[in-house]
């Protein structure tokens, strides 16, 4: 089900759920900020999901509330896990879906990191 943006933050979503060790996945980086795993239903040869620690639905929820520090430190994840997989000389792509139009379906923040070969116009 596509998220609604405007929702209060749903502390059983599945990756609030990875965030506590509920349920495997596959890391790949983490830190105070961050976590990054493979995403379960790869859309490209390099498929990553990097998600803050904070309860944020989206990134228009963690755009206004979240810390300058909690800011700064997932951005830097995100570069982080990019240049660690050997992503940058070739390139890569960023998205974040947000709420129903977006197509967001789990509803907390994440960016999909797409990498590993040539990209098609859209994904996820
Ligand atoms: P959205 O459509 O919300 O932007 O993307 C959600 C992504 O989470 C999808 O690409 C989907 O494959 C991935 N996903 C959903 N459930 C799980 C899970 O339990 N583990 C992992 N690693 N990825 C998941």
């Amino acid at each position: 089900m596509a998220v609604d943006p405007v929702a209060p933050y749903d502390s059983e979503n599945i990756f609030a759920k990875i965030l506590r060790g509920e349920i495997p996945a596959n890391t790949v980086y983490e830190d105070d900020h961050a976590l990054a795993f493979h995403d379960i239903n790869p859309q490209a040869d390099v498929h990553i999901l990097v998600i803050p620690r904070g309860a944020y639905v989206s990134w228009d929820d963690f755009s206004a509330n979240a810390s300058a520090d909690e800011i700064a430190g997932f951005v830097r994840a995100v570069g982080h896990v990019a240049r660690d997989k050997g992503l940058v000389v070739r390139g890569y792509r960023l998205l974040s879906n947000i709420g129903r139009n977006g197509g967001q379906e789990v509803p907390h923040l994440h960016v999909h990191l797409f990498g590993g070969g040539p990209l098609g116009p859209m994904l996820a």
